[in-house]
């Protein structure tokens, strides 16, 4: 195993609990539902969840891929949950969201790579939460037909997001079964086949990366016309993953912010606790305001 470096006094948080925590816990936990912010370990857990903010993850806790940075189990998943899509709807419509965040694992294992799942999950949304905008956060669907991403597309979520979660030359080492530019490539296509819908992505810093790496990913994801941005600290969820090579420290994160937007991004979260779903449903509503 790699040497673990400390975690610098900007990476400590608070200890989850309270009152809207525990609500929040329960009412994942009575719809049966998995979340990206346990299977992740998010750091965020105490802040979003006290406020009702979870990210929910769709079709089953194991993944067909394994990503060196990421905690989800690999292996063969389960059938998909045909009630699940209802059950993520009654959740959210009871956690009262003004926005929430729908991901899954990868599902190789699927011919549409889960598309109809997630389309079937906007829908129950729109169904029992009206009000409620969505933001997807999906898999790649690289070994499906281009009849998969525009069935998701169709659908209609309010936000598509996609990360591409490190730059290009580390990828055959941190997110081995993808292709950077085709996760490049689905971004732009989404654009192209509906360009109402806001696109999104995002990267971890602190795998290895060169900073002029961090600009060029920028520059691809808007010549992509990718619209947000974010980027956040890699943090080891154990000690098989991959190591965390550096901590980049706040003011680093401060000029990939303020280089971000110069590029031209409409939202754009860099801090070392960003991660994907961290407060998207304030900046959402911030920019629509706008
Ligand atoms: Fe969950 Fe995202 Fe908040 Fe982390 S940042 S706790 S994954 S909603
Ligand atoms: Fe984790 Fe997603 Fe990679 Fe699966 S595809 S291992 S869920 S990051």
């Amino acid at each position: 195993d790699a040497p673990v470096l400390r975690k610098p006094s900007w990476i400590r948080v608070k200890a989850p609990g309270g009152e809207g925590y525990e609500a929040t816990r329960r009412i994942v936990k009575e719809h049966r539902l998995a979340t990206v912010c346990e299977e992740a370990g998010c750091p965020n857990v105490g802040e979003c969840w006290s406020q009702g903010h979870a990210t929910m993850m769709i079709m089953g806790e194991i993944c067909t891929r394994g990503c060196t940075f990421c905690n989800v189990a690999t292996g063969r998943p389960e059938a998909l949950d045909a009630f699940e899509p209802a059950r993520v709807a009654d959740a959210v419509a009871k956690l009262g969201l003004s926005h929430v965040v729908i991901t899954s694992v990868d599902r190789d294992d699927l011919e549409d790579g889960g598309a109809e799942h997630f389309a079937r999950t906007i829908r129950a949304l729109r169904r029992k939460a009206p009000d409620t905008t969505i933001e997807i956060l999906t898999p790649d669907f690289l070994k499906c037909g281009p009849e998969a991403l525009e069935m998701v597309v169709e659908a209609r979520p309010d936000v598509f997001n996609h990360n591409l979660e490190t730059v290009p030359g580390l990828y055959p080492e941190v997110r081995p079964g993808a292709r950077y530019f085709h996760s490049l490539r689905l971004l732009q296509r989404v654009k192209e086949l509906d360009p109402t819908i806001f696109t999104k992505s995002g990267i971890m810093v602190g795998l290895g990366e060169e900073r002029a790496a961090v600009h060029q990913v920028m520059d691809d994801m808007r010549s992509a016309d990718v619209d947000f941005l974010t980027i956040g600290q890699y943090l080891q969820p154990t000690r098989k993953h991959h190591a965390v090579a550096k901590f980049v420290e706040p003011a680093e994160f401060a000029a990939y912010e303020r280089a971000a937007w110069g590029k031209g991004f409409l939202m754009v979260s860099a801090t070392p606790l960003t991660r994907s779903s961290y407060h998207a449903g304030e900046d959402f509503a911030r920019l629509r305001e706008a």
